[in-house]
């Protein structure tokens, strides 16, 4: 098979990020999570005192921080002005504004063009996030919209925060569901959607191991479509 770069969108708690590592795994390409990026500007955005909803602040924030991902296959570092601050962005503070400073377009802006230049070949990449086939690569020859039922989404969401050790909170993470699919659908830049050829898997009711299967066979029938 030729190199090949996978688009993979959808809204939080589809296992989306899981799938997204293994598949990468199975198909020996490098990995990009590019919401990971989105929550390193909240973070520099956050440690400045600025008020996540004041966009032209933000906008200089998104302009000037220093940021880095180092690839790991059991858990990629990510890097502000050196500091590794992989676990801190993804804590409640970081999820809680990460809606508001990714609605900006100056960040867009920014973090689109990186991420294009970081899914760059030589070989084979997988690509996750929100707009990554309708906005970042819609030239991508294979382009994957995973969807779950809200909650279902909300369920293993909570389920991971409890193995974590943190509270269990079904109702609270449901709302914050609800909440980030409708601040991130109604969004005026690039809203979440499926880009027209994107293929929906819904994961609700396939196991782990079914929506691999699923994905790459997705893979194999895009990619030897575009040949
Ligand atoms: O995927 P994750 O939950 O870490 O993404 C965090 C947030 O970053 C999303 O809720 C969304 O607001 C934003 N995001 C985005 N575009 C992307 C990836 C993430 O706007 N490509």
């Amino acid at each position: 098979m030729s190199d090949v770069v996978v688009a993979i969108d959808g809204p939080a708690g589809t296992g989306k990020s899981s799938m997204s590592k293994r598949l990468a795994e199975a198909l020996g390409a490098r990995y990009l999570d590019t919401g990971g990026m989105y929550r390193m500007v909240t973070l520099a955005v956050l440690r400045a005192g600025i008020d996540p909803a004041d966009a032209d602040a933000v906008a200089r924030i998104a302009e000037s921080v220093q940021m880095s991902v180092d690839y790991h296959p059991e858990g990629d570092r990510y890097f502000l002005a050196g500091e590794d601050v992989s676990a801190e962005i993804r804590g409640d503070r970081v999820t809680g504004a990460v809606s508001a400073v990714s609605s900006v377009a100056a960040v867009r802006t920014r973090l689109v063009a990186l991420q294009r230049e970081m899914s760059q070949g030589p070989g084979n990449v997988v690509v996750e996030g929100r707009d990554i086939g309708t906005v970042v690569l819609p030239d991508a020859p294979v382009k994957i919209f995973l969807t779950a039922s809200a909650e279902t989404r909300a369920r293993r969401r909570n389920d991971q925060n409890v193995a974590a050790g943190l509270p269990d909170d079904y109702d609270g993470v449901l709302a914050d569901v609800h909440r980030r699919d409708h601040l991130d659908s109604t969004r005026t830049l690039s809203p979440l959607r499926p880009a027209s050829d994107a293929v929906t898997v819904d994961t609700s009711d396939m196991t782990e191991a079914q929506v691999i299967d699923r994905l790459l066979e997705l893979v194999k029938q895009r990619s030897e479509a575009v040949r």
